[in-house]
């Protein structure tokens, strides 16, 4: 068990889709924070909430481990990670508390443009690419569907084109990175967004009192921008 806090450690994306929105709307509820000069951590100067500048795949690990309390991350790889535990046969030991309205995407089946798509059993004895194994395991399985996983941490896009794939399983936002492979999305797994992750369990009260003075800075914000 890690030593209590009397602070709370918010784990955001250091560079990506997710950092610049997930540091103004923590901005937006009244935080400001003193960069280290290795930027990694960010001082909270108004209230005693810091930042952690990570990998948005390390966050859910991290929650997990009590290194952070919170977390900025898109559904997408909290559910995979979630999944993954569950298919472990483990406890999750994080979930969302909250969606945050940006970062919006989906995980979605896509085949080649020429497939006549019938339904999710034509991807029988297939080889589908993903980044995501554990919930297109997951959706298969639902499915009734026996094909392999190939696990592949990016350009899950041009599997088809290199032969090491028939299908793919991947994020879609307009869509235009599937038509650039020849691919068409057929199936939609998890529809995403950013979302504000913590522990299943909650926290000891100094934490637990200032993670509920955020989630209502956030319910505020959230509402003032919809
Ligand atoms: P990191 O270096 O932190 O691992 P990354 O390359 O995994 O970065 P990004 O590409 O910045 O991550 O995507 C972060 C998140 O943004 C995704 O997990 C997803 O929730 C969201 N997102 C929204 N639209 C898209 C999209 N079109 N493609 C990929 N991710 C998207
Ligand atoms: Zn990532």
């Amino acid at each position: 068990v890690p030593p209590s806090r009397d602070r709370l450690r918010i784990a955001i994306q250091k560079s990506g889709r997710l950092a610049e929105p997930a540091r103004t709307l923590l901005a937006s509820c009244g935080l400001h924070w003193r960069e280290s000069r290795d930027r990694l951590f960010c001082y909270g100067e108004t209230l005693p909430v810091d930042l952690l500048l990570v990998r948005d795949d390390d966050i859910p690990g991290l929650i997990a481990d009590g290194v952070c309390d919170l977390g900025v991350v898109g559904r997408n790889v909290l559910a995979e990670q979630q999944a993954a535990q569950v298919a472990d046969g483990r406890e999750p030991v994080f979930r969302e508390w909250l969606p945050l309205g940006f970062g919006g995407c989906r995980l979605a089946l896509a085949v080649p443009e020429d497939w006549g798509w019938q339904g999710p059993a034509q991807l029988s004895g297939k080889r589908i690419a993903t980044s995501y194994p554990s919930l297109l395991a997951r959706w298969l399985a639902d499915e009734g569907v026996s094909a392999d996983v190939v696990m592949l941490s990016g350009s899950v896009e041009i599997a088809p084109r290199l032969g090491q794939a028939d299908a793919i399983c991947d994020l879609v936002s307009s869509g235009a990175t599937l038509a650039a492979n020849q691919l068409k999305p057929v199936a939609t797994l998890c529809e995403s967004e950013a979302v504000l992750a913590g522990p299943v369990a909650g926290f000891d009260a100094v934490r637990g009192e200032l993670a509920a003075l955020l989630m209502r800075r956030l319910d505020g914000a959230l509402r003032i921008r919809h």
